[in-house]
């Protein structure tokens, strides 16, 4: 990302060219954030300055932990009836406004609006269950631990937490966190992508006028600084992270150090075994829209194919016909199935691995490299791109290219797929697809990434169940929503009781 000094910045907008300047949400109010430097927020479609994000650090962070302690005392006093009737009030909001908002999340991000939309509703999914909270929430009792002794065990928020989130789905992943979190009764702060900080602005519209009470939800706008900040600070008692798998670990260690509770969800490099019985033709279009659809940039993408014996030649052959089909160009217009990629720096850095992957003598089966939008000159691009003949150890079978670049790779045998995948130090998310019960199973027993698609491309975020990977894409324990965001975010108060 690109950044600049101080910009002219009147009333949250920049005096010299009209382009938006973020601002913090803290304490119930829109304030202008302490900062001297500013990232600027690029429309990946046509290139154009949309807004810039005040990279703020240590002072908005504390203002926004101040203003969230203050509002916790009275916010974990309100009965968990009352407290989810703002999250009701959010939700129709959402509802409301719900094409603004998915509209917002493609201009920052490039997305299609259908995928953009996608991840409003799974956004909004959240709140549906968080509103579940005075029965989700409930402890457990046992009379007579010994004779009358009784023993409850009762759930109690914790205080103040934060959420730091990647930028690849602006509006859905802060949610997948703040509504659970202060439905049990704790106060929270977002720090969004500083890349992508404009459909958290949107989303703290509808949050101050769903009626919170001034504190109880704040929005801190920045970059490592503010990171940096928010694990540092000792009024904060627990963080969400989602994003790469390097600043997962360095979030999960620094915040451990600082006594926090953490869960950090870090990067993916999926896996999908296809097995020769599987229904060819379905098993390539389900796969080209999970390694395609955002333009690659997913956690749960599939990015490589690993074809078992015979089904190489005939689920190559198909991919291809499928990643040719794909319709590329701003995600705000009818009919365009692949978005740009999020910055140029990132196009370059994938045109980088395709380099690679070309040095390394893999077949280049279809070129994405050169696609240009006649209608946006400036925008940032990529063709879908194929490769076949791709071997374990090659550097584009390795890392997260996080792009629309496929690799296939052939396996001689079931067993030789499944070593592929446990060897590799990553474990979002992974596929098989197969017609056998047998080899499913096999499967979900002896792989460790911990979202599994049985003919299924994406094994997608359901709010009601845990969401997070294995191995080096999670640090920590308790994963994101379902029943471990309650756990997550309370504490388990024991009380053993005797009456004389
Ligand atoms: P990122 O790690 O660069 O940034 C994520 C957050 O960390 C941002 O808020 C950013 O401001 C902050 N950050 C970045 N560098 C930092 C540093 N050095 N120190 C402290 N904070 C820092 O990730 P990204 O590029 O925004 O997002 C893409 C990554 O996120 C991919 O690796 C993707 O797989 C991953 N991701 C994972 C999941 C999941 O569920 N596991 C979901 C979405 C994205």
């Amino acid at each position: 990302m690109t950044t600049s000094r101080t910009p002219a910045v009147v009333n949250g907008q920049d005096a010299t060219t009209g382009v938006r300047t973020v601002q913090n949400y803290i304490g119930g109010r829109w304030v202008a954030a302490d900062a001297t430097r500013f990232g600027e927020v690029r429309n990946p479609a046509t290139g154009a300055l949309v807004a810039r994000t005040p990279l703020g650090g240590a002072a908005d962070v504390d203002r926004a932990v101040q203003a969230a302690l203050q509002a916790f005392p009275g916010w974990r006093r309100t009965p968990p009836v009352n407290r989810v009737r703002p999250l009701f009030k959010l939700k129709d909001l959402f509802e409301r406004r719900f094409e603004d908002v998915a509209r917002v999340c493609t201009i920052e991000h490039g997305k299609t609006l259908e995928e953009s939309r996608s991840s409003v509703r799974r956004a909004i999914d959240n709140i549906d269950l968080a509103v579940g909270i005075p029965d989700r929430m409930m402890g457990t009792a046992l009379e007579d631990i010994a004779a009358g002794i009784d023993c409850t065990s009762m759930r109690q928020p914790v205080g103040v937490f934060a959420a730091i989130t990647p930028f690849n789905f602006p509006a859905m992943v802060p949610m997948w966190f703040l509504p659970h979190a202060v439905a049990c009764g704790n106060t929270f702060i977002v720090k969004p992508s500083e890349r992508v900080p404009l459909s958290q602005a949107i989303i703290f519209e509808l949050i101050h006028e769903a009626g919170f009470p001034e504190g109880v939800v704040n929005l801190v706008n920045g970059a490592k600084d503010a990171v940096d900040a928010i694990l540092d600070h000792p009024g904060i008692a627990g963080v969400s992270f989602v994003g790469s798998s390097p600043v997962a670990h360095y979030v999960y260690k620094r915040g451990a150090e600082k006594g926090k509770r953490v869960q950090a969800l870090g990067g993916a490099k999926n896996f999908v075994v296809v097995m020769p019985d599987a229904d060819m033709d379905r098993a390539a279009a389900v796969s080209t829209e999970s390694c395609f659809g955002c333009a690659g940039e997913r956690c749960l993408a599939n990015p490589v194919v690993i074809a078992v014996g015979d089904a190489c030649g005939p689920i190559t052959e198909r991919l291809v016909a499928e990643a040719a089909k794909i319709r590329v160009g701003d995600g705000l217009e009818p009919g365009v199935t692949m978005g740009p990629v999020i910055s140029k720096e990132h196009l370059q850095r994938i045109t980088g691995y395709i380099e690679k992957g070309v040095a390394e003598g893999a077949k280049l089966l279809l070129d994405g490299r050169g696609f240009k939008d006649p209608k946006h000159q400036d925008g940032y691009f990529l063709g879908p791109t194929v490769f076949g003949e791709v071997r374990p150890e090659m550097v584009i079978a390795r890392e997260e290219i996080f792009g629309p670049v496929l690799c296939i790779i052939r396996a001689k045998d079931f067993d030789e797929a499944v070593a592929i995948v446990r060897k590799h130090e990553l474990g979002n998310a992974t596929s098989i697809f197969t017609t056998s019960g047998k080899w499913a199973r096999e499967y979900r027993y002896r792989v460790e990434p911990s979202m599994l698609g049985v003919n299924i491309g994406v094994a997608a975020p359901m709010a009601f169940f845990p969401f997070g990977g294995a191995k080096g894409s999670f640090y920590g324990d308790l994963k994101a929503h379902g029943r471990d965001a309650v756990e997550f975010y309370t504490d388990k108060k024991v009380t053993i009781t005797r009456w004389f």
